[in-house]
């Protein structure tokens, strides 16, 4: 479904090379290739050895370095960042890379994730005489390395590390070393590669395959890399690991041409599809997927069933992103500039229409009239994945679990008000089952369908909507 009228959205992506002379203009590729993972800015910092300079701004990453910026960040190292903003979290100050300078130097930070006890944490911070600059919660951690009693820099970070608590891929620049680190349930995705002798990370492989870098592996949770001059280290800042990573990656958010833990997730859509037809058939005459990712489980859906696979909703590529706004009757009103039914396909037919998700139900409802505005005989919705009942801690910004509509509606309600003549959702066992993981590199969150936290959730763990995450 489109991520701009959804009220599903993902929070950032990150992207660092350490070693190549062309480190700002491959930064800016590589978060090209993440910009589905957040429009509302981007950043990108680089080192020369000497001192880090960081250039960023609200909006899209060809709109903030459209003018000539690359030229002023020459340097070997670049970390970057695209970001979504949740509602009054857009402003300037909380685009990162968030840089902060000492008179022992200076460091850099991007971050994808959710820290849940970033409040408590701050109001400590606070007391202590820290004054924070932005209202996001990566500045914690710059706090906390900052005012940690070590001195060597490496140290520094696991200590702060170690303090922070929730989701988070870190990509932290100084003047002479790359850190990566990820949190202990490796809840967001986060890889390394090579670009020749340079390394490269990204919250996505498909960052490397723009800027020809080759996948060498996953970070591990809890893992933390020291990459410098000196070549690459790995090191951990906690041994209590247990591998969670987010399922949505898998159906939503992430691009259909990366892998996750080496799994493509084009590939795992179109299981999530095959799984779904398995578990709830229907005749009908066309299968169709709502654009851009469902396409995938339309096409696993289709395949399964025996069902022909169609085109029978197109996306209109060239609505701009500012008429989106964040209002129920605004959302809907996009939804129509959004969308088209392609009446040719769906004229008389029993339409089966594949979803990843329903959040508020009113965009689904939408569509569904929109086909049968079109000529649609039947609308049968299939969604490639579980109920949402439970909102999100971990750096998705899901609605509050009053807007949820699974969160209270039985399928058979949720059926009604989206007006379809059927609906059916993915067991939980059968998402498990079509992604496939080896449960030996570890488990998957769940929580939005299940309501088991992976980490512990703090009292003051707030409404997404009520903090700027990242
Ligand atoms: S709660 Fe849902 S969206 Fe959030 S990390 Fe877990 S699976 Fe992903």
């Amino acid at each position: 479904m489109l991520a701009e009228i959804k009220g599903l959205n993902e929070e950032c992506g990150v992207f660092g090379i350490w070693g190549h002379e062309n480190a700002s203009q491959i930064a800016y590729y590589g978060l090209h290739s993440l910009q589905h993972r957040g429009q509302e800015g981007a950043g990108i910092a680089v080192t020369n050895g000497e001192k880090v300079s960081v250039a960023k701004g609200v909006g899209l990453v060809n709109e903030v370095f459209g003018h000539g910026e690359l030229n002023q960040l020459q340097g070997k190292a670049a970390i970057g960042h695209v970001r979504y903003a949740t509602a009054g979290g857009g402003g300037f100050e909380n685009v990162q890379p968030l840089h902060f300078r000492s008179h022992n130097g200076s460091i850099a930070l991007a971050h994808n994730g959710n820290l849940v006890n970033a409040n408590a944490l701050k109001h400590q911070l606070e007391n202590q005489g820290s004054i924070f600059q932005s209202t996001s919660d990566t500045e914690v951690l710059a706090h906390l390395i900052k005012r940690s009693g070590y001195s060597d820099m490496k140290d520094k970070v696991k200590n702060a590390l170690s303090m922070v608590k929730g989701a988070y891929a870190f990509v932290i620049l100084t003047e002479d070393a790359m850190m990566v680190a990820l949190d202990p349930n490796g809840l967001r995705p986060l890889s390394l590669g090579r670009l020749g002798d340079a390394y490269v990370v990204a919250s996505e492989t498909c960052a490397f395959d723009i800027v020809g870098a080759v996948h060498e592996r996953d970070v591990e949770p809890g893992e933390l890399l020291i990459i410098d001059d000196e070549g690459i280290k790995s090191e951990r800042f906690t041994l209590n690991v247990n591998r969670a990573i987010c399922s949505m990656e898998y159906i939503y958010f992430s691009r259909p041409d990366s892998n996750i833990d080496g799994i493509n997730v084009h590939s795992a859509r179109k299981n999530l599809g095959k799984q779904l037809a398995m578990e709830s058939p229907i005749e009908a005459d066309v299968v169709t997927g709502v654009p851009d990712s469902s396409i995938s489980a339309a096409i696993g859906f289709a395949e399964q069933s025996g069902i022909p696979y169609e085109l029978g909703l197109i996306k209109n590529r060239y609505v701009g992103r500012t008429f989106i706004q964040p209002s129920q009757e605004l959302r809907e009103q996009g939804v129509k500039m959004k969308l088209s039914p392609v009446r040719k396909i769906v004229e008389g037919k029993r339409v089966v229409m594949v979803d990843d998700s329903i959040v508020r139900g009113t965009t689904s409802r939408r569509i569904v009239r929109m086909l049968r505005e079109a000529g649609a005989k039947e609308v049968h919705v299939r969604i490639s994945a579980p109920p949402i009942k439970n909102p999100c801690f971990y750096g998705i910004d899901t609605s509050s679990s009053s807007e949820l509509i699974a969160a209270t509606r039985s399928v058979q309600e949720i059926c009604e008000l989206i007006e379809a003549d059927s609906l059916e959702f993915l067991s939980n066992e059968g998402l498990i089952e079509a992604i496939g993981r080896d449960y030996e590199n570890g488990g998957q969150c769940m929580a939005c369908f299940t309501g088991k936290y992976p980490t512990e959730i703090y009292p003051d763990t707030v409404h997404p909507h009520e903090k700027v995450t990242c």
